[in-house]
């Protein structure tokens, strides 16, 4: 047995040993901090945005996109000092069900434009992007050329909740893109949802792709989003399918007479193309420039955008009160006990929301005080 005093002499004590080096690599670790993209300044996001630079540009995108609250502060007043250089730009919505080919299409008629000198930007919103995480219009493979293009800017749909949100960081996001110098914007959708209809509301131009054959409602496509196109566009006109496409054409004329006509004194137009081919797509920008120069005349363009722009004012003070409201703590709380009150009968429902209202905007009132 080992004595207490000999415990020095036994082989089980520990010896002190010599200092053991970090675990970590102090010199990597400095290198990788000087890597960390160094914070910017206000003005260096406006002047890099203006000057057409696309990496400050997506950082100021992700700001936008970011839910952090200072994030949030500097994106807004990046917007703000944006948003004299923007307006300038033909705003385009492409919707269509998925697989019908938007992305083949885009980049088809993209680098049409790209090649003539314009310079494109391609934002998506996709509100299921993040249960699909991204993949459904952020997937890397698509527009494989445009995305190397370097008068051609793409952006996958933020990867937020409501559509709401999702649609203002779009609306925002094409503010800056403006003012980075891009004249065209295409604003793609999957079209099966209600989606389209956000995008119909901030754009000049909504197209509609459609897929020969396949009945509407295997299309996922309502009358109402038909009733919004200005141009419905049957994609893959190509070889078994050409028939088809032409016929599918004469029913959606047909089919388009029997609507109202529209504000714009535009009368939408139906036509065919292959993406795949570029085949006819310099015809859809024609028809496109046509609208263009139609509603420019007539002074419908105009008076759209003041519309739109109106109509963001109203959703935004919407969309900021309904936020406020089921985040403050109290109604959090109150909401479980009234919907168990409106389920017992205890009370109804217009006087629990009465109720809780006025819960709301005394708590407001004292918060102001
Ligand atoms: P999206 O999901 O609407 O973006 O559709 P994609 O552009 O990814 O196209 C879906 C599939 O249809 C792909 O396999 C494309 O190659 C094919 N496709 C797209 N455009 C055409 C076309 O004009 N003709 C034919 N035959 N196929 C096409």
């Amino acid at each position: 047995m080992v004595k207490k005093n000999d415990i020095n002499k036994s082989a089980l004590k520990v010896n002190k040993g010599i200092d053991q080096p970090s675990q970590i690599n102090e010199n990597a670790v400095k290198k990788i901090t000087n890597r960390v993209k160094p914070q910017l300044k206000i003005d260096d996001y406006i002047n890099g945005i203006l000057d057409g630079n696309r990496t400050i540009l997506s950082r100021a995108i992700t700001l936008i996109e970011s839910s952090l609250f200072e994030h949030q502060k500097l994106a807004q007043q990046i917007i703000e000092k944006c948003l004299p250089y923007s307006g300038k730009s033909l705003r385009i919505g492409i919707t269509g069900v998925p697989g019908v080919g938007k992305s083949t299409f885009i980049e088809a008629l993209g680098k049409h434009l790209t090649s003539s000198g314009h310079k494109l930007a391609v934002l998506a919103i996709d509100p299921s992007s993040e249960r699909t995480k991204g993949s459904v219009l952020g997937d890397k493979t698509r527009m494989e050329e445009l995305s190397v293009d370097k008068n051609a800017f793409i952006r996958p749909s933020p990867s937020a909740g409501s559509l709401g949100g999702v649609a203002r960081k779009t609306k925002e996001t094409i503010i800056l893109c403006e003012a980075a110098g891009f004249d065209i914007i295409f604003i793609e959708t999957v079209g099966v949802g209600q989606s389209e209809i956000t995008v119909h509301s901030m754009v000049d131009f909504f197209l509609l792709l459609m897929l020969a054959g396949a009945g509407d409602e295997l299309q996922g496509i309502k009358r109402g989003i038909m009733e919004m196109a200005d141009a419905i566009v049957i994609n893959k006109a190509d070889n078994d399918n050409l028939l088809k496409a032409k016929l599918a054409k004469r029913e959606y004329e047909n089919a388009l007479h029997l609507y109202p006509p529209t504000e714009s004194g535009w009368t939408p137009v139906v036509d065919t193309c292959s993406a795949i081919n570029n085949d006819r797509i310099v015809n859809v920008w024609e028809i496109i420039t046509k609208y263009i120069a139609l509603t420019k005349n007539n002074g419908y363009f105009d008076k759209n955008r003041r519309d739109q722009s109106v109509k963001i004012m109203y959703e935004t003070i919407n969309e900021s009160l309904k936020n406020s409201f089921y985040s403050e703590k109290n109604i959090k709380k109150l909401l479980d006990e009234f919907e168990n009150d409106i389920l017992n009968n205890k009370i109804s429902s217009y006087v629990a929301a009465q109720k809780l209202l006025e819960i709301y905007f005394n708590k407001k009132k004292i918060d102001y005080k």
